[in-house]
């Protein structure tokens, strides 16, 4: 049994707030804290865990791949990472992979290949046209990118050579082109913002734009990626194809696995340019092709479409009965505008009742639960949410 007392997280560097609890086992869609208490979990490691808990399937992949070979160094091919990047690369636009530890790290490496091509093909261009209140990560460049009010003037100085748009304004992009621009970088629906999706029309046109102006165009995919928006990438929903694509979040299932990927005429890395200690290691990617091949199951996606939209049914019953704003995004990566500012308190009830969301914005729930959660788990959400609002709703 584990005990906590007011020491517990001294050691631990402060960087959030933190409920005083310890998670110690997870199954499915459930996880469980030190005091015993089961929480429905609708958060899932911050849409990570695609299968839910210790899926079997990732559980068995690791334990078999532990006993052969745990890594052979990032010098030497390995099976498992060779063996995803071909799923990848078969059931994809893009050429070829590179792996990371985190999307942030795969956005980094999507920057320096996108400056590199520039170098070669665009005379020294490096300009990326980013979107406001983007979100790419937390490392410098990253950070950069991304458009987060919130960080304009965090860790000065920034790395340059970001400009930012307004999402779905065509002629913003059209306007912040220079000779120096090299690639248009954005999420196909904004996650952590609050799921803000890029108009399919917008991202037809961004295409064209950049064959015609010659630059690249990059869709940051860490969140919409692997089965996430009920394709198995999101830019299928529009099907407008990107030149360099990064993954992260559910590729691993749990673990820390993200991935750079791009088409061959972008592939222009030489020696030296690029690697990393721990990038594709075999413990991991065995995690991924675990995740990958039950993503390919006939079934899966279809599931995944028919679950989400069940859900998003829901969440218009909930957005209807209390007079809330729209519900955004597609597949399972969906929002509910509440029309007032109670996320954070509705986060901290639930929670209270044994369910886990999350409010990207104050005015917003957001809603990343497992790819394979059943509709008797959304019914059971919807029970403990419903009353909760109810609550709320009366206490204004
Ligand atoms: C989560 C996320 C990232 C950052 O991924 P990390 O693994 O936390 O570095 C980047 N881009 C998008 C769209 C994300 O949702």
């Amino acid at each position: 049994m584990v005990e906590v007392t007011p020491s517990t997280f001294n050691a631990l560097m402060r960087f959030t707030t933190r409920p005083d609890l310890i998670f110690v086992r997870g199954r499915g869609s459930w996880l469980w804290d030190h005091t015993g208490k089961k929480y429905l979990d609708f958060i899932q490691g911050w849409a990570v865990n695609c299968l839910g808990h210790c899926p079997p399937a990732v559980v068995e992949a690791i334990r078999r791949q532990s006993e052969e070979l745990l890594n052979p160094s990032p010098a030497f091919y390995n099976l498992p990472a060779i063996q995803l990047a071909d799923l990848i690369v078969q059931n994809s636009c893009v050429d070829r992979v590179f792996y990371a530890n985190s999307g942030a790290e795969a956005n980094e490496g999507a920057i320096k290949l996108a400056r590199k091509w520039g170098g070669i093909h665009r005379s020294g261009a490096y300009e990326i046209i980013t979107m406001d209140h983007g979100f790419h990560g937390r490392t410098l460049a990253t950070m950069s990118a991304s458009g987060k009010p919130q960080w304009e003037n965090l860790f000065e100085p920034k790395v340059t050579g970001f400009v930012k748009v307004d999402l779905n304004d065509l002629t913003a992009v059209k306007q912040a082109i220079t000779p120096k621009t090299v690639a248009i970088m954005l999420e196909p629906i904004q996650g952590e913002a609050g799921v803000f999706p890029a108009e399919d029309d917008y991202l037809h046109a961004l295409r064209q734009l950049t064959h015609e102006a010659g630059l690249l165009l990059i869709f940051d995919e860490v969140q919409t990626g692997m089965g996430r928006t009920g394709t198995l990438f999101g830019y299928q929903q529009s099907g407008v194809e990107p030149d360099i694509m990064t993954l992260g979040k559910g590729m691993g299932g749990g673990l820390p696995l993200a991935a750079l990927t791009a088409k061959e005429a972008v592939c222009c890395f030489e020696p030296g340019d690029q690697g990393g200690t721990f990038n594709g290691t075999p413990i991991i990617t065995a995690a991924g092709l675990a995740v990958m091949k039950t993503l390919l199951e006939p079934d899966f996606l279809p599931q995944v479409r028919h679950v989400g939209d069940y859900l998003r049914e829901k969440l218009l019953y909930l957005s209807q009965r209390f007079g809330c704003g729209e519900v955004r995004g597609k597949g399972l990566l969906l929002a509910l505008n509440l029309g007032r500012p109670v996320g954070g308190a509705l986060v901290t009830a639930a929670m209270e009742n044994g369910l886990l969301l999350n409010a990207p914005r104050p005015e917003s729930l957001r809603f990343m639960p497992a790819l394979n959660l059943t509709t008797e788990e959304v019914d059971h959400m919807v029970a403990i949410l419903e009353p909760l609002m109810e609550k709320a709703w009366n206490a204004v």
